[in-house]
């Protein structure tokens, strides 16, 4: 598909993903006419794709499926103009206050401002029966999933602060919860394991290591086999549901190296703007996020990321060496033949 685009044209605005952020700032961005084009991935939509229902992002008292929301959320960017090419960026080339290069395959784009909201994945533990019971009792979201195991035992696995946090969310509607981490010491913070500690229906499982998630009869998760992390003995706990809360790993791979991150390759933005150290990049969502994660924060997050492009743009004449390419910030009168217009 996107291999035969016009390399001189100079976009206003390129946003590098698909999610609640990136669609967000497609939006604001398209009605302030800024004619953004988002690179929004194959999987385009971000992670609330594989998610069922939302019944946490205001708006919708019924709640909503995940994808059907990401089908809102696009459809509304592209009312106002928004552009899409639904495959992967492959390569991104960033300048301070320059013109930004983003490749797709054989496609090149460039841009006078770029909104990097590539998102995060949860780490996965790799056993077997993960995969297989995502949304089957299995899940990497106590605060987006921990009120549908009402009445369940469930058990939660990781020993920082996610893994404290949604404990602490998942037990007001479990029976019981069971926080199973690898190691005595826990990672997260004192006041997290104590405030954990403190509630009546959770205990702890230590130094006990996930092996596999077993289906029951009906498809869904029945139980967790756990090996002690010294000794190998092996624990199976009965559970109707199990929160994966081991960390996340943002998606900050196509810029590294290029742009500041911290240390665990979050994007580093200059707070509370979502400027990044590259004048005309800027960073939204969960690739700078380290502990909100939801739908309705990136949301926000990506709204500000295209009111401080639109203000860079305003304020900053384009670059000298634009006249290479052709004019900066100018809108080509025929369609751009490299951009699939979405179908939603
Ligand atoms: P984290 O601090 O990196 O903790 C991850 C936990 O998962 C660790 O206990 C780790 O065990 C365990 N783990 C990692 N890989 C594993 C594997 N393959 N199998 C079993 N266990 C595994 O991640 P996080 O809890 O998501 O926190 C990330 C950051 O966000 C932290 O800075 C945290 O303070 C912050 N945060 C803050 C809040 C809050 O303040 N309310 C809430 C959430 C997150 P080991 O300890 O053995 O390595």
């Amino acid at each position: 598909m996107a291999d035969n685009n016009d390399e001189r044209k100079i976009e206003n605005l390129i946003i590098v993903g698909g999610g609640p952020a990136g669609y967000t700032a497609a939006l604001y961005a398209a009605r302030a006419e800024l004619d953004p084009l988002v690179i929004e991935g194959f999987a385009w939509g971000g992670r609330l794709q594989n998610t069922t229902d939302v019944e946490n992002y205001p708006g919708y008292p019924e709640g909503i499926m995940g994808p059907e929301m990401m089908q809102e959320f696009r459809a509304q960017a592209e009312r106002f103009g928004t552009r899409f090419v639904t495959d992967d960026a492959t390569e991104v080339e960033l300048t301070d206050g320059g013109i930004h290069t983003v490749r797709v395959g054989k496609a090149t784009y460039h841009a006078r401002a770029v909104i990097l909201s590539m998102g995060a994945e949860p780490k996965r533990l790799g056993i077997a029966g993960e995969q297989e019971l995502q949304g089957k009792g299995v899940s990497t979201c106590g605060v987006c999933d921990g009120a549908f195991f009402k009445g369940e035992d469930v058990v939660v696995i990781g020993g920082g602060d996610s893994a404290m946090e949604d404990s602490i969310f998942v037990s007001k509607y479990a029976d019981h919860l069971t926080i199973a981490h690898r190691r005595d010491e826990f990672r997260a913070s004192k006041i997290m394991e104590d405030r954990a500690r403190q509630q009546a229906n959770i205990d702890f499982l230590t130094p006990y290591r996930p092996v596999e998630f077993v289906a029951g009869g009906d498809g869904k998760i029945e139980k967790v086999v756990f090996e002690h992390a010294e000794t190998g003995e092996r624990r199976e706990l009965d559970v109707g549901g199990a929160f994966v809360a081991i960390g996340h790993i943002p998606r900050s791979e196509l810029v590294r190296g290029q742009i500041d991150v911290d240390d665990a390759g979050y994007v580093v933005t200059d707070e509370p703007s979502t400027k990044t150290n590259l004048a005309g990049v800027f960073a939204v969502g969960d690739l700078v996020d380290h502990t909100y994660r939801q739908a309705v924060t990136a949301a926000g997050s990506g709204c500000k990321g295209a009111l401080d492009a639109e203000w860079y743009l305003r304020d900053t004449p384009p670059s000298p060496e634009a006249h290479w390419y052709g004019r900066a910030g100018e809108v080509q009168p025929e369609p751009h033949a490299a951009v699939e217009a979405g179908s939603s």
